[in-house]
C-alpha cells in the first residue's frame, strides 16, 4: 500500500481550499427533536431553518402512529419493495396520498431526491427532450444527468425561452419533458405553472413538477402548487416529499396507473434499495390525514412567514420576491454571508447560510423558514437578534 498516496492529499487541498476562503463548515448538533426552538449542546436557538414547515416532525398523533407501526410491522421492511418489502402499511400510504392529492396513483421512494433521480430515469430516453428551469433542484439536474437523452435549460421561469425551445423542437424527438419546481427552494418564488402547462398541451410536451416545497404548504389544506393553480389532471408527474411539512422522511410522484405500473418496474432506487421504513411511512400517512382533516397548521404557518417577511422587509433586508414561506435574506457576498450566519447562531438564531454552488455566485443569503408553531414572541426575538448583528455588520443602516 502506498501510505502517502493513501493519506488523501488530494482531498486534504480541497478541504484547505474551502477553508482559505472561508466556506468551511462545521454543523451544530441538535441534541433533540426539531421544535421551534432546538437545544444545541452549549446553547438554546430559536431555529429557523428547518423545512419542518407544519410542526409535524415532533408530533405526537405521528410519534403514536410510528410506535404503532413498528409493533405491528417491525423497524425495517427487510428487503426492497419489489421482493417482500412491500407493506400493507406502504399501500395504505400511496393510496392516502393519491386521494389527497386527487390522482390516479401515488409511487412512494425513500427520499424526494430518490423520487427524481429514479423517476426521471424511468420515463425518459435518449431520443427524448429534457428541457429545465435553471434553478431546478439538484435531484431534478441530477435525475436528467443520468437519462442520455438531449437536453436544454430556460433562463428562471422565462416563458419565452421555453416556448422557443419547444417550437425548435417539433418534430426531432420522441418525447418532450417540461422540467420545473414547483416553488423554487432558493428564492421562494413559484413557477409560472398555468403558463407551462398551456404550453406543453400546445406543444404536445410532457409536464413535470417538482413539488418539494409546495406539498402542505400551498393550494387547499396543503395539496401543492398544482392546486393552488387550479390544474388537476393537466400535469403528468407531481413529486412530493414526505421530508418537509409532511415532517417524517421520503418521497412520492403522483402520476397515472400506467405511468405507477411503469415505475415499479423500472425505478433503479426502488428497484435496488430497501423501501422506507414501517415507523415513517405509518407517521407519514398520519400526517396525511390531519392534513386532509384540518388546514390550521398550514393557516398558522402562513401567518407566521407573512409577519417575519414584513418585519424584515421594514428594516431593510432584500428578501427578494418570494411567494411562499420561504425567505430569503439576500447578502450577496458568500464569506459575508457564512460569517453572518454564524454571527446570528452564536447570539441565538439558527438560519442556513446559503452560497455558491447551491445559489448563483454572489447571491449569497440566509433563508428563514419559520414553522406553525413559532411563538410570535419567539419571532420578534429572532428579527430583533438579525438587526443588531446586521447593523454591526453594515448589512442595514
Ligand atoms: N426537491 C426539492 C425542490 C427540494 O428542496 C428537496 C430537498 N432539499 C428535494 C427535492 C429532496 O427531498 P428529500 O429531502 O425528501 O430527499
Amino acid at each position: 500500500m502506498n501510505k502517502e498516496l493513501h493519506e488523501m492529499k488530494y482531498l486534504a487541498e480541497k478541504v484547505a481550499d474551502l477553508k482559505a476562503k472561508g466556506l468551511y463548515r462545521t454543523l451544530p448538533v441538535n441534541q433533540g427533536a426539531c421544535e421551534p426552538v432546538l437545544q444545541l449542546a452549549d446553547r438554546e436557538v430559536i431555529n429557523l431553518c428547518s423545512n419542518n414547515y407544519l410542526s409535524l416532525a415532533n408530533d405526537a398523533r405521528l410519534k403514536e402512529a410510528a410506535i404503532k407501526a413498528i409493533e405491528r410491522y417491525g423497524v425495517g421492511a427487510g428487503a426492497v419493495r419489489t421482493i417482500v418489502g412491500n407493506q400493507s402499511i406502504h399501500e395504505e400510504l400511496e393510496k392516502a396520498l393519491a386521494e389527497f392529492k386527487k390522482v390516479e396513483r401515488c409511487f412512494i421512494y425513500q427520499s424526494g431526491y430518490d423520487c427524481n433521480i429514479g423517476t426521471i430515469q424511468a420515463i425518459c430516453d435518449k431520443e427524448d427532450l429534457l428541457i429545465s428551469d435553471q434553478l431546478n433542484h439538484a435531484s431534478i439536474i441530477d435525475g436528467m444527468r443520468m437519462v442520455k437523452a438531449t437536453k436544454q435549460v430556460y433562463a428562471h421561469s422565462n416563458m419565452e425561452e421555453l416556448e422557443a425551445l419547444l417550437q425548435a423542437a417539433q418534430g426531432k424527438y420522441h418525447n418532450i419533458f417540461i422540467f420545473t419546481d414547483g416553488v423554487f427552494s432558493m428564492d421562494g418564488d413559484l413557477a409560472n405553472l398555468p403558463k407551462i402547462v398551456e404550453l406543453a398541451e400546445k406543444y404536445g410536451a410532457f409536464t413535470y413538477v417538482d413539488d418539494a416545497h409546495g406539498s402542505g404548504t400551498m393550494g387547499s389544506h396543503g395539496r401543492g402548487t398544482v392546486d393552488h393553480f387550479n390544474l388537476h389532471g393537466r400535469v403528468d408527474f407531481v413529486v412530493g416529499t414526505l421530508s418537509k411539512a409532511i415532517g417524517v422522511k421520503g418521497g412520492y410522484v403522483a402520476c397515472k396507473e400506467v405511468s405507477y405500473q411503469w415505475l415499479s418496474h423500472r425505478a433503479r432506487p426502488v428497484l435496488f434499495s430497501t423501501t422506507l421504513s414501517p415507523a415513517d411511512t405509518a407517521a407519514a400517512k398520519k400526517a396525511i390525514e390531519i392534513l386532509t382533516e384540518d388546514d390550521s397548521l398550514q393557516k398558522q404557518l402562513w401567518d407566521n412567514s407573512r409577519y417575519i417577511k414584513e418585519k424584515l422587509t421594514a428594516l431593510g433586508f432584500n428578501t427578494g420576491h418570494s411567494e411562499t414561506p420561504i425567505t430569503p435574506v439576500i447578502i450577496g457576498d458568500e464569506a459575508k454571508t457564512m460569517r453572518f450566519s454564524k454571527a446570528l447562531l452564536e447570539r441565538g438564531v439558527f438560519v442556513s447560510a446559503i452560497v455558491f454552488p447551491t445559489v448563483p455566485a454572489g447571491t449569497g443569503r440566509v433563508r428563514v423558514m419559520v414553522q406553525a408553531k413559532h411563538t410570535k414572541e419567539q419571532l420578534d426575538k429572532a428579527v430583533a437578534i438579525f438587526a443588531a448583528v446586521a447593523k454591526e455588520m453594515g448589512i442595514i443602516s
